[in-house]
This record gives C-alpha cells, structure tokens and sequence, in this order.
C-alpha cells in the first residue's frame, strides 16, 4: 500500500480547495493514508510535512505501521493540532466535516484561534472510490471467507428443519473466522420465510421449516477490508410466487450486472435493474437504492442509487443488489460486489446463486 502516495493526492486536492493541510479524523481514512490499524488516531496532512497522532497506548504499534510520519503520541485526550498545524505552517485548515462530533469542533475551534477551520466533505472518501490492486485483492480475500462459508454452511448441511435464524447466522460467522476473516463485516442478516419480507432483519430465534426462502447477508471482514454478498434459497418449495419473484430480481440483478462499465452513471446501472422490477409489477416492492460502494467501510461511495449521477471508474467496487419484499409472504434479494474494470465488470463472489439448491 502506497500510503505517501495516498497523502500527496489528498494533499493536491487541499490545494485545489486552497488548503494548506487537512485535519484527517476518521479512523478508516486515517488508516487509508497511514496504515495505522488501531481505534484512535488521527493525521494532519499539508503540503509542507504530515504528523501522525495517537494515545500512549499506541506508541508501540504505531512505531511499526507507521513508521515514515513524524509521530506524536498524546496522553492528555486530545491531539496538539494547533502547535502542530502552526509549525506546518498552516493558516487556511480543512477538518473532516463527517468526521468530529459538534464538541469536537467547538473544542478545534478555540484551539486554532487564528487558524481558518473550513469544513471538507468526503475528499479521503472521494479518494477511497477507486482501489488499486492490493485493495481488490484484499476485497477478494475477504469474499473469499464468505463463499467458503457460503459452501460449508449453506451447501453443506447447514439449513435443517428447527434450525433458528440466530444459530444460522453465528454458523456462517464462524465458518467464516475459521477461514480467516478477522471479524464480521456486519451483523449477519438471516432470514426465514415471512421474515424475509424485511430487507435488513435482525435474526431471531425463529426455526427453519419446509417452504421457507432463507435471506441470508453477511460479509467478512480481512485485512481491514469489507465483503457483503446477499443469497436467497429455498429450503423445500416456497410456492409460485416466490419463484416468480426471484426469477425477477435474478433478471434484474442481471440486468444491473451488466450495466456496469467505466462511464456508466450510479442512476443508470440503478435503472437497468430497477425497470426490470417496475416491469414485472414490483415496482413499489422495491424500496432501497441498488448498491454501494465496499472498502475500508461495508459502505461507502460510490452508491448506486436513481437520484445520483456518478460516473463509474476502473477500479471501483460495488455491490449489485436488488430485492423485491412482499409482507406476510416474504422477499428475496440478490447482491455480488463487482468489480469495474477498464472494459466492463468482474463479480466477486463465486457462490451459486439458484434458489434451489439441489
Ligand atoms: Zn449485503
Ligand atoms: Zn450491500
């Protein structure tokens, strides 16, 4: 990972702003310009030098990861900004405006007296867009435990009758730790029947029977690096609706797929997929954006929604995800990240993705 890189872009873009430095507060993108992996820390990063900061118990750790930035470990709760962006020479200074509480900044605020704080939105975020190679390849090592999961659990003998949402999901958390992930990427989503009705439900204590749709969301978290993938099976016959239902958002999502490209608009790769649902009379069935971008965060830019128009770029990687959510009934969605490469797409994820498994 080419941390200095990272800076000197971030620290054009300061310019472009006419910034002299930027105050970087978020954890995922101190990481993504430092490589530093612990829970606090923070940088400022200007065109005459860049500092790291973290708290004493951090000293150790940051000496190794990062080990090319002028370092200052404070005891004290807060970071020395003001002494530190005057010796950088720092009279114009951006703050993540996403990034402190309203305390926080009161707090920057009378500590750069005499120092212009300006409030930045999304400029590491808009950096973070696009991966470079190390990060696919972390992405894909983390899709990688999910579909190992995928296989043991859900290709194996892991949907029995009387099983419960919550047993399902903490055995395709384990699965998953067992091949290496480091932690989920977020609470796993397992859904039974009528539950699945419900986009993001929470797994209870509700038992598998014959004629569920199984929803299952889940991701593994590696590296630092996220995945999240959506499957939807059937555990005996759900019923002709259902069948016709995913049948929809298979075509959909297939339709979503294969509008991405470099150039192709957020609203556009949206609207492929969700004409194919409007088409088919579950239009209003269908009440969430199509995607989002994956990374350091589960989500982050770019998002793949009707009313954006951001242009896809090489490098990016989003999730393909339609869904179609009758209550009482239940519901089915389909997600695969994907990959934008320079001549069209490349899905991550290599679990099946039929309802019927067998
Ligand atoms: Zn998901
Ligand atoms: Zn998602």
């Amino acid at each position: 990972m080419d941390h200095a890189l990272r800076r000197t872009r971030l620290i054009d873009r300061a310019a472009e702003l006419d910034l002299d430095g930027l105050y970087i507060t978020r954890g995922p993108n101190v990481r993504y310009l430092t490589g530093f992996t612990g829970s606090n820390a923070q940088a400022l990063v200007g065109g005459v030098g860049s500092v790291f900061f973290t708290d004493g118990r951090y000293e150790e750790q940051s000496r190794h990861e990062v080990a090319d930035l002028d370092r200052r470990i404070y005891l004290d709760g807060s970071p020395p900004v003001a002494e530190t962006a005057s010796q950088l020479r720092v009279r114009r200074l951006g703050f993540e405006s996403g990034g402190v509480t309203y305390r926080q900044w009161e707090r920057l605020r009378d500590a750069l007296e005499g120092i212009e704080i300006v409030p930045v939105d999304g400029a590491v975020e808009a950096l973070r867009r696009r991966k470079d190679k190390d990060e696919i390849a972390l992405i894909d090592a983390a899709q990688g435990c999910a579909d190992v999961a995928f296989e043991q659990v859900i290709m194996g003998d892991g949907l029995r009758a009387g099983i419960t949402e919550r047993e399902l999901a903490l055995d395709l958390e384990l699965a998953m730790r067992r091949a290496g992930a480091d932690d989920t990427a977020f609470v796993t989503i397992a859904a039974f029947g009528e539950h699945a009705a419900e986009p993001h439900h929470h797994p209870t204590d509700r038992p598998l029977r014959g004629g569920d749709v199984v929803k299952i969301d889940f991701g593994a978290l590696a590296a630092g690096y996220h995945s999240d993938m959506t499957r939807t099976v059937a555990f005996g016959d759900p019923g002709p609706r259902l069948c016709e239902i995913r049948d929809v958002v298979a075509a959909a999502q297939g339709a979503g797929i294969a509008a991405v490209r470099p150039g192709a608009s957020a609203a556009e790769v949206d609207r492929a997929a969700r004409s194919v649902i409007e088409e088919a009379g579950y239009g209003s069935s269908f009440p969430h954006g199509l995607g989002h971008g994956v990374g350091l965060e589960i989500h982050e830019a770019p998002f793949l929604r009707w009313d954006l128009d951001d242009a896809l770029e090489p490098g990016m990687v989003v999730t393909i995800e339609p869904g179609v959510y009758i209550p009482g009934l239940g519901g089915v969605r389909i997600e695969d990240m994907v990959e934008v490469t320079a001549d069209g797409r490349r899905p991550l994820p290599r679990s099946n993705k039929e309802l019927r498994l067998s």
